[in-house]
């Protein structure tokens, strides 16, 4: 397989979707995490003599594979003895406020047809194929329903390229399928292949999301997110410090939205924590929670941009004074330094977070460097001096 300058434009605007596609908290379930890890397997599964991806696979295919993934995560989880005092086994939540439903039918058929636990999937199915095949139907059916069709929707304007396309939208109907529909989802481009090519650096990433949902769902259970929390997390409840302190820099007004600021005020990181961890006051901003609930790790648009640029140009000397006080991390080069790094190498299939209800911008390179101030001339307008 040869490997070119475009095709690795093509691999990492693939790969920057996936990251989209795993913000959290976009999905109630973790249906996303098995359908992007089985879109992935099904695509290794099925590469051809010669190594390439298929152009296509089938919701079949992906409910096979979708069911190997649960097969295992529906045995009842033992918790580390130290984390619970009454260690019950219990199977993991897999979705908020009640059960997912693909859990739910895999463990009706082990019930049925592989009630020793230890069972592997190959030999249940042998057992009892016509079973099998009706499981898999169930489970292909949930995935056309959801999340098929809101996976390429997720977050972003109406337009955007996806990873895939299918020829059904989420008012399809059993009858339909029945009726025989065209159960292809189709890769945009070059997808299937950059997927097998990304697939060591994107697996490890989407089953440790995978693994941090199912944590934070089962809270009581594993000690896997405070782990995490520990090792990489913010220290939120430190942000506290420089919350009023921002908002009185910010004239009691959102960031993002402009709004008056009520009586719960939150504090965001303007380059999301997921992308950079940066704590340094000048890459905070007071925030009210309906735009921190809905910007999440999403980057902010153009605007937004340019008024935190000005910000931070402006009030050098308030932010610097504010960190003094609070004995904060301050450096009044370094976001800047990052924002750079971020926004100046986004592809341009990247969208922006613009305000809540989910509004998005596609990029404009030459309007992302003026608002960081790094300006060229074939943009129209010079640098103003900033080191960019
Ligand atoms: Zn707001």
């Amino acid at each position: 397989m040869r490997s070119t300058a475009g095709d690795d434009r093509g691999a990492i605007e693939t790969a920057e979707q996936v990251l989209l596609l795993l913000d959290r908290g976009s999905f109630n379930s973790t249906y996303k995490y098995a359908v992007l890890l089985g879109l992935m397997d099904v695509c290794l599964e099925r590469a051809t003599r010669d190594g390439s991806a298929p152009d296509s696979v089938t919701t079949w295919q992906l409910a096979e594979r979708v069911i190997e993934l649960y097969w295992p995560q529906t045995l009842p989880f033992l918790p580390a003895r130290r984390a619970v005092r009454t260690a019950t086994e219990t199977v993991l939540s897999q979705n908020k406020g009640g059960p997912a439903e693909i859990l739910q039918h895999i463990l009706d058929f082990r019930a049925q047809h592989a009630p020793e636990r230890s069972t592997p999937l190959g030999r249940a199915r042998a057992a009892a194929p016509s079973a099998f095949d009706a499981l898999i139907r169930h489970v292909e059916w949930k995935l056309m329903k959801m999340p098929l069709p809101l996976l390429p929707k997720l977050g972003r304007g109406e337009s955007r390229a996806s990873l895939y396309t299918i020829q059904w939208g989420e008012d399809v109907t059993r009858r339909s399928i029945r009726r025989g529909i065209d159960n292809q989802i189709r890769f945009v481009g070059r997808t299937g292949e950059h997927l097998v090519r990304l697939a060591g650096l994107l697996r490890p990433l989407i089953q440790r999301e995978w693994a941090a949902m199912v944590a934070d769902l089962n809270r009581e259970l594993t000690g896997e997110r405070q782990l995490e929390e520990f090792l990489f997390g913010s220290q939120r409840a430190a942000l506290a410090a420089v919350r009023h302190p921002l908002r009185e820099l910010q004239e009691d007004r959102c960031f993002y939205c402009g709004n008056k600021l009520g009586s719960r005020v939150e504090v965001d990181h303007f380059v999301p924590w997921a992308r950079y961890p940066l704590d340094d006051v000048q890459n905070l901003v007071a925030v009210d929670p309906r735009c921190n609930n809905d910007k999440r790790d999403f980057l902010a648009a153009t605007s937004h941009v340019g008024r935190w640029s000005a910000r931070n140009l402006q009030r050098t000397t308030d932010l610097e004074e504010l960190a003094r006080r609070a004995g904060w991390p301050s450096d009044d080069s370094r976001s800047g330094a990052v924002a750079r790094a971020i926004y100046l190498h986004l592809p341009a299939t990247s969208q922006l977070w613009l305000g809540h209800r989910g509004r998005f911008e596609p990029v404009d390179p030459c309007a992302l460097r003026n608002a960081l101030g790094a300006g060229t001339s074939e943009c129209g307008i010079v640098g103003d001096g900033r080191d960019a």
